[in-house]
Parts: structure tokens; C-alpha cells; sequence
């Protein structure tokens, strides 16, 4: 059965991404591409916001940029787009040299470069597709003249070989939770587990694992990211900016032609014809599936992500999520393609079974090659897909699988391949959930991505203990458990909150075993607050379904009065312009068992999961042939 509904969801990001796009695109051109692109990090960010005139910036500096990064960190043989941009220029340049380890480029490469100018002021040279097969550090310097202005700089790069380890993964499942900070964990641990005297009946799936580690999230340009980008440090080891996934950010228009890096997934398919799996709760062509293979300065160019999809160089054998939207020709209701292109079609032709039920799903044997797409949009949290079960929430998506069915279903296909697998699986609605400011929601669905957790460890035991499983989450948001809400005496609102030795314990009771208490609206609840967060109302109630903390009015966001018709407004802290609660920049938990866990300890670098998933693979990126097409 194909979706041709009409109605894509409320919370539709990439849409008001592209229109939000057009809009800053039109108010800020003389800001910087950097400050500019930075706008369309996430759905929840406001017109508002990015339509705001921009203040006029200084002259800018002639400046050299060189991509990769200073402090780049290489796998030996990996692919990647070098890059050299001298920016606002008061001339032509007369002078041009670059040198890699006392090379030129088109020597040391092999490769000649191509001379570009994005506008009057500037010059670049681009040398596509180019790789540093052996270990050491090399510097590159340029300098350029251009007029009165010389501009020197050198950077420097590490490049590094799998380091060899006791025991080698042939399986990698990396899980990620979407904004998954220790709050989430300890807020589902309490939920799911319940205590006795204060000690936890048992401990999550993802708590009892060997090894754990806290993981810094930052990007190169700010101490605050966003999930592209995260992930990105996840699939490639190197460090961009918001909203880019797989490329370093160039200075031209095109967010598809920017210098790119090579993801997990190429490399693990070309080096190792592994097989691949992606599966997630958002759409497919959401921020963190899609950094695993993709190469976009725009995470909003979904389109774009799906042709990539379809490259064989980065296609994953298993797919399953939300997003069928971007795969329905336009003439079908609720498309959001802008051709008659029928993507089901083509992966068909391909060799995928296609499902979009969770009874498809269950149907289904372990065909070679499976794409399940649950939803036009994100599929549903667990608790409106399985608790409150709302139609005008569901919508006509009333028979959507659960996270750890969709990963139990990709080992079975996966766990045939000879050559071992990648599968990376993220519960994408945490995040999603956490933006507007919704506990529960957010908390219900790290039981969900436990569950999938449990799946994964039990499913590795007994195949041979050869795969690595990671739990992390990509970067933090803002939520604290500060005790529990009763309102038994005759309390209401913030009086109700009890602190200290009045939180006791919530009573969340899981009487059937299943990870999650029979009952969501328990008389003593968690009392969750939000260290960062728009003008909203907050009643500590479970709402029965998602609701906005804030609404447009005119020209400005408001509080939702309609999310808690008797909450108490909670006074936002942050500029009026954000409509939600926004990630927060703190270290993020990573939990590991199997082969190569031992190497997540202490606190460690984003890009360093990268590292560690490759020596634990021990992954040689010298072998096999380019995934990048040889030029754009
Ligand atoms: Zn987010």
C-alpha cells in the first residue's frame, strides 16, 4: 500500500526550511555564507527570525581559507575535495601558490585543480576526488597576492592508519538518540526501571554495557551544533558547521558542490563490501541518517539527498523511517518532489522490497534489499503510535512499527552478509520532541530506542559476539529532572513541584515487563524543567497530544496558552525569535560493548567515534576504488 495523503505533519521542516531559505537569502546577502546558511539548522526555527534585517557588517578582510581544516585528522586513503579560497580580494590575484608537503598540489596529488572565482573579489582552486595514502603529518601553505594585499597560511593535517586491536568488530550498529543527553537517560531509566530505596530495579539496555565514555559535540565554527553536522563528525571524523553534512562549507551558492569528505558508509562499501543499514523515526533524508552518506552544505536539500540515495556508492541495502514525501512523484497528494519521478519505482528496479506498514513490515521475509517508509513526514512518537493512538495525530498512518521491530528486521537482512554491516539506528524523535518542550514525549521515546538497544545486544550474542554496538547521542538539549510533580495535598503548578526528600519516587509501574508502565498520567509524576526555552506554558501534564509551546502572533511568537489551559507561563529566556527550546553545547554520554568498546573512555572528540569505529572495523581506506564521482 502506497500513502497519497494530503496532509504532510504539522512540524513539516523542510518546507519551511526551503521558504525560510529564500527568505534569509533575501535579507542577509551580505552576510557571511556562514552566518547566513546558519539559519535552517532545524525545522524549529522561525521565519521570524531569519526574516529579520540584518545589520550591516563591516567591510570584510581579505582572507585564505584552506579546506580541509587546519588539524584535519585523515584515515589514510580516504577521498576528499581540497580546497584553497583567497576571499574578498581588492585585485586579481598575481600571485597563486600552494604547496602540500613542499609539493605543488597537482604534484602531490596527481590530479590537476580547477581555478574558479564565486564572485569579483575572490579566487579558488579545487582539486576534486584526492587522497593522502600514507601516514604522517603534512603542512600545506599558500600564499597569495592580490593588489596591496598578501595573504599567507598554512595548516596542518594528521594522517593516521587503523590502529590494530585485540579483537577486531566485524559489525558495526552505531545507535544514535537524537539529543539524547544523560537526563533523557536517567528520566527513561526512572520511567522504564523504577526504584526500590533508591536503587533501580535494573538498569537500561543501554546503561548495562561495557564501556562508557562522554563525547564532545562543537563544531568548527561554533560551540553549539546541530544533528547534520554532529553526525557528520560521527560518519566522516572531521569537523564542518551547522547544517552540513559530509562536505567542509565553500563560498559559493550551491550547497551541493561544497568540498566533501568521505562518509562512513562509502568508505566501509568500497573498502569492504559491507552491507549498510539506516534506520530512524524522522524522515530518511533527516540530518543523521542521511550524514552517514551524504554530501550537502544544506541539510533542507532533501531531494538532493535522495538522488544520493540512489548512487550506489552510498546506498544503504536496508532503509526504513519516515519521508516517503520526498519519494512520491509531485502528482501525488502530500509529494514534495517538484518532478513526476517515482522513487518507490526506481528502488524497486533496484531490488528493494518496499513496505510502509508495520504489518508489511512483519510480512516481509529478510529480502536482500528492503526500503520501509512508515510516513509522509516523521513517523509518530511511541507514545501517540502506541498509548494515545489520536486520529487527528495519526492521520491515516495508524500501522507504524516500533523502533526495535525496524531494527530487529534490518539484523535479520543485515546479519547474512558475509562481509559484515554497517547499521547505524537513531531514535530521531527524542530531539524532535525536546524542541517543544515535551518530557514525556522525549522520554518515552529513549525507552522506545532502548528497546532497539535490547534487540541489538541480544542479537549480537548469539552471532558470534563480533559487533561493536555504540549508544550516543549527537549533541545535548536543555532537559533536568528536578523531582517529581504531586499534586495530592491540593497543590498546583510550581508549588507542586517537590524537591529534595518531598520528590520521593514517581509511580510509573511496569507490570507486564514490556520497558514502559501501563500507566503515562501516574499521580506523581517526573518534575522536568528546561534550562533554555521560549515564553510557554507548562501544567507538568502528559498531553495527550503534541501541542507548540508557542504560536505566531503578528510578528512575533507567543506562548501557547492552549498547550496547558491552567499551566503557569514560564517566562523564556531565550530571544524572542526562537519558537522552541534549543540544543545545548554540554558533553553527551556514549555507552559501548564488543569488540573495539574499549576504546570509548575518558572524554573524547565527536570525530574520534569515527577513529574508533574504524580501527575497530580496522578499516584500510587505501584498498578499493573512489565512491566520488570524479568531478563536479
Ligand atoms: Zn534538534
Amino acid at each position: 500500500m502506497r500513502y497519497s495523503a494530503n496532509l504532510l505533519p504539522s512540524r513539516c521542516s523542510s518546507t519551511c526550511l526551503a521558504v525560510a531559505w529564500l527568505l534569509l537569502a533575501l535579507a542577509t546577502t551580505h552576510v557571511s555564507t556562514l552566518q547566513a546558511t546558519a539559519a535552517d539548522s532545524e525545522g524549529t526555527r522561525t521565519l521570524l527570525a531569519q526574516a529579520q534585517p540584518a545589520v550591516p557588517s563591516p567591510t570584510p578582510q581579505p582572507s585564505l581559507l584552506i579546506l580541509p581544516i587546519n588539524h584535519a585528522k585523515f584515515l589514510a586513503g580516504t577521498r576528499f575535495d581540497f580546497r584553497v579560497e583567497a576571499n574578498h580580494l581588492p585585485a586579481k590575484p598575481t600571485a597563486w601558490e600552494v604547496t602540500v608537503a613542499g609539493q605543488t598540489p597537482e604534484a602531490f596529488f596527481g590530479t590537476q585543480g580547477q581555478v574558479t572565482n564565486t564572485s569579483d573579489h575572490s579566487q579558488e582552486q579545487t582539486f576534486r576526488d584526492v587522497t593522502i595514502a600514507e601516514p604522517g603529518a603534512y603542512k600545506v601553505s599558500v600564499k597569495v597576492v592580490a593588489g596591496e594585499a598578501t595573504l599567507t597560511s598554512m595548516v596542518e593535517y594528521e594522517v593516521v592508519l587503523a590502529k590494530p586491536l585485540a579483537r577486531q568488530a566485524k559489525n558495526v550498529l552505531l545507535f544514535i538518540g537524537d539529543g539524547m543527553s544523560l537526563p533523557f537517560r536517567t528520566a527513561a531509566r526512572i520511567v522504564s526501571r523504577g526504584m526500590q530505596e533508591g536503587k533501580y530495579r535494573s538498569m537500561l539496555e543501554m546503561d548495562d554495557m561495557d564501556h562508557y565514555a562522554v563525547v564532545t559535540t562543537s563544531g568548527m565554527e561554533s560551540i553549539a551544533t546541530d544533528s547534520a553536522n554532529s553526525a557528520s563528525a560521527y560518519a566522516t571524523g572531521h569537523k564542518s558547521v551547522v547544517n552540513a553534512m559530509g562536505v567542509y562549507p565553500d563560498n559559493t551558492k550551491d550547497p551541493n558542490d561544497d568540498p566533501r569528505v568521505e562518509t562512513m558508509v562509502e568508505l566501509v562499501k568500497r573498502t569492504r563490501h559491507m552491507a549498510v543499514g539506516l534506520v530512524t523515526t524522522t524522515e530518511i533524508q533527516d540530518a543523521t541518517p542521511a550524514a552517514m552518506f551524504a554530501h550537502t552544505r544544506r541539510r533542507s536539500e532533501y531531494l538532493a539527498i535522495m538522488d544520493q540515495y540512489l548512487n550506489p556508492a552510498q546506498s544503504a541495502d536496508v532503509i526504513m523511517g519516515g519521508g516517503s514525501a520526498s519519494l512520491l512523484p509531485q502528482s501525488t497528494a502530500g509529494s514534495r518532489r517538484k518532478d513526476n519521478r517515482d522513487l518507490f519505482k526506481e528502488f524497486e528496479t533496484k531490488g528493494y522490497e518496499v513496505v510502509t506498514t508495520r504489518t508489511e513490515l512483519r510480512a516481509t521475509s529478510a529480502p536482500d534489499k528492503l526500503l520501509g517508509l512508515f510516513h509522509l513526514g516523521n513517523m509518530n512518537v511511541y507514545l501517540d503510535k502506541a498509548v494515545f493512538k489520536k486520529a487527528d495525530v495519526l492521520k491515516q498512518f495508524t500501522d507504524q512499527p516500533m523502533l526495535w521491530e525496524m531494527t530487529e528486521k534490518a539484523l535479520d537482512i543485515l546479519g547474512k552478509h558475509a562481509d559484515g554491516f554497517f547499521l547505524m539506528v537513531e531514535g530521531g524523535l527524542i530531539d524532535k520532541q525536546a524542541h517543544p518542550l515535551d518530557g514525556p514525549r522525549a522520554v518515552w521515546d529513549t525507552i522506545e530506542l532502548d528497546k532497539a538497544v535490547g534487540i541489538a545486544k541480544k542479537w549480537a550474542m548469539t552471532h558470534g559476539d563480533n559487533t561493536l554496538i555504540i549508544v550516543v547521542a549527537d549533541h545535548a538539549h536543555s532537559m533536568s529532572i528536578t523531582g517529581t510533580y504531586w499534586e495530592g495535598d491540593g497543590k498546583k503548578g510550581r508549588e507542586a513541584v517537590r524537591v529534595y526528600g518531598e520528590a520521593k519516587f514517581p509511580d510509573y509501574h511496569d507490570a507486564d515487563g514490556d520497558g514502559f508502565p501501563e500507566k503515562v498520567d501516574v499521580s506523581r509524576s517526573l518534575a522536568i524543567h528546561w534550562a533554555n526555552h521560549p515564553d510557554y506554558y507548562e501544567n507538568y501534564k502528559v498531553l495527550e497530544e503534541p501541542l507548540s509551546p508557542t504560536v505566531k502572533e503578528g510578528e512575533k511568537w507567543v506562548a501557547n496558552k492552549q498547550r496547558a489551559e491552567d499551566g503557569e507561563l514560564q517566562t523564556g529566556n531565550l530571544p524572542a525569535s526562537e519558537n522552541n527550546e534549543v540544543h545545548t553545547v554540554e558533553d553527551v554520554p556514549l555507552t559501548a560493548s564488543g569488540p573495539g568498546a574499549e576504546q570509548f573512555h575518558k572524554a573524547m572528540d565527536n570525530t574520534e567515534v569515527f577513529f574508533a569505529i574504524v580501527n575497530a572495523l580496522g578499516l584500510d581506506a587505501r584498498q578499493g576504488t573512489s565512491p566520488f564521482v570524479a568531478t563536479r
